[in-house]
């Protein structure tokens, strides 16, 4: 069974092509900059373990356009993966945000899709363009079933205590201001794996996943569900990341607006895309703030602190509201997977907690998953390499067998 995976942003669109049989890559790639005056598209297929790359530049006038010719790549007598359209059995879409009524993956009807333009409001960048994804994939796939897979899903598990803001309770009521959660998809893979790893049934796994990427988010997992989790209502809460600001006192939001004659908009973007470790050092990149961190550059040593200070709060809190009974602690995504110095530094000082990272495998580079704490650690620390794209595959495989 091929399922063909899509993440559609407002000007970009990422897509794989998964063999579900064997769980495997058939191709996958990146069209950028659509509607410009010059687009591009990265395009890759795996054959008997051989990667091809094709690079084509050129405009994609809208998403339409970008999906015809990453269809026409995908079936190409030569270099193709398929020989037609119709061997793709779903199509799984990445969506950001589902609002309450979303609890799971859906089969995407005409409800689904206005309960995805009612939550513009809160994914304001990312709905709309999902919900893109979604017409496209409609008009060139007819009769093909398009599944909604939803970042906040995971999160919709927590209990009431964790989901509510201590605001005036009628804010709930009327604007649904509550705590929804991200990168769920990646989290629910991760608890998954994890629990493989450990080989323990999912919902005996209690755990804390910490998602380090541009993007940061942390979960705490209680018998295999979402117990909490660090982003709210909008995926700017919680760490400090490449560029958001995370966690900071509210009143400064009305004091910047004040002082800086600033719009709300224009307080959210400078929150959004101009802080973390960006507004602190001029650098979104871990691998760039290691570097000028070398370099002596005081503001990035500062940046980098502030990232690892949050992560260590959150996984402290997240302790305790395990009680003592942690499975597993672990890293995922882009620096979680790959930085050791942001692991060992998250990890530092605690062995009390029952933390001890085993220092020479912890700097080991090597793919997949594994156990980077000392045999005599009481929890285990783990790397699960994250994958969204299969998490997402797996639930249009569930629901369209159904
Ligand atoms: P996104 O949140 O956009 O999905 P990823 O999870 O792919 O991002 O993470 C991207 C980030 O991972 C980069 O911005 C960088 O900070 C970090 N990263 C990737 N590779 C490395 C590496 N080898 N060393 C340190 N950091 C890395």
């Amino acid at each position: 069974m091929k399922i063909l995976v899509i993440n559609a942003g407002s000007s970009s669109c990422k897509y794989q092509l998964l063999e579900m049989d064997t769980q495997s890559l058939l191709g996958s790639g990146l069209v950028e900059r659509i509607g410009a005056r010059m687009g591009c598209l990265t395009h890759r297929t795996y054959k008997g373990g051989k990667e091809e790359k094709v690079v084509r530049e050129h405009p994609f006038p809208t998403h339409v356009e970008s999906m015809e010719e990453v269809i026409a790549l995908l079936t190409d007598p030569e270099a193709g993966v398929i020989k037609n359209k119709n061997e793709i059995a779903a199509i799984g879409h990445r969506v950001v945000h589902g609002g309450e009524a979303i609890t799971a993956p859906v089969l995407v009807t005409q409800p689904v899709k206005d309960i995805i333009r009612e939550c513009f409001l809160f994914s304001p960048l990312h709905n709309p363009a999902n919900l893109t994804g979604i017409e496209v994939a409609e008009k060139l796939f007819p009769g093909v079933p398009n599944v909604a897979v939803f970042d906040t899903e995971f999160g919709m598990g927590i209990p009431e205590e964790a989901y509510m803001y201590a605001l005036p309770y009628h804010l709930y009521e009327e604007l649904k201001i509550r705590r929804y959660g991200f990168h769920g998809t990646s989290h629910k893979y991760v608890a998954g794996r994890t629990a493989e790893y450990l080989g323990k049934a999912l919902k005996d796994l209690c755990s804390v996943t910490m998602h380090l990427g541009n993007g940061s988010s942390m979960t705490c997992v209680k018998n295999g569900r979402c117990f909490d989790t660090s982003m709210g209502l909008t995926p700017l809460e919680g760490l400090v990341m490449g560029t958001r600001c995370g966690s900071i006192d509210p009143a400064i939001v009305p004091f910047v607006m004040e002082k800086k004659g600033l719009s709300a908009s224009e307080v959210d973007a400078l929150m959004n895309k101009q802080s973390g470790l960006l507004g602190l050092c001029g650098h979104t990149d871990m691998r760039d703030v290691h570097a000028q961190i070398e370099a002596g550059d005081k503001r990035a040593a500062l940046a980098f602190k502030m990232l690892v200070r949050s992560v260590k709060k959150i996984l402290g809190s997240y302790l305790a509201l395990l009680g003592g009974k942690t499975d597993a602690v672990v890293f995922t995504a882009g620096i979680g997977e790959n930085d050791s110095i942001t692991r060992a530094a998250v990890c530092e000082g605690m062995e009390a907690f029952g933390i001890k990272l085993d220092k020479a495998e912890n700097n080991t580079r090597k793919p997949g998953a594994r156990t980077i704490s000392t045999p005599d650690s009481n929890i285990p620390v783990l790397i699960i390499p994250t994958n969204e794209e299969l998490q997402i595959a797996m639930a249009a495989k569930a629901l369209i067998g159904k």
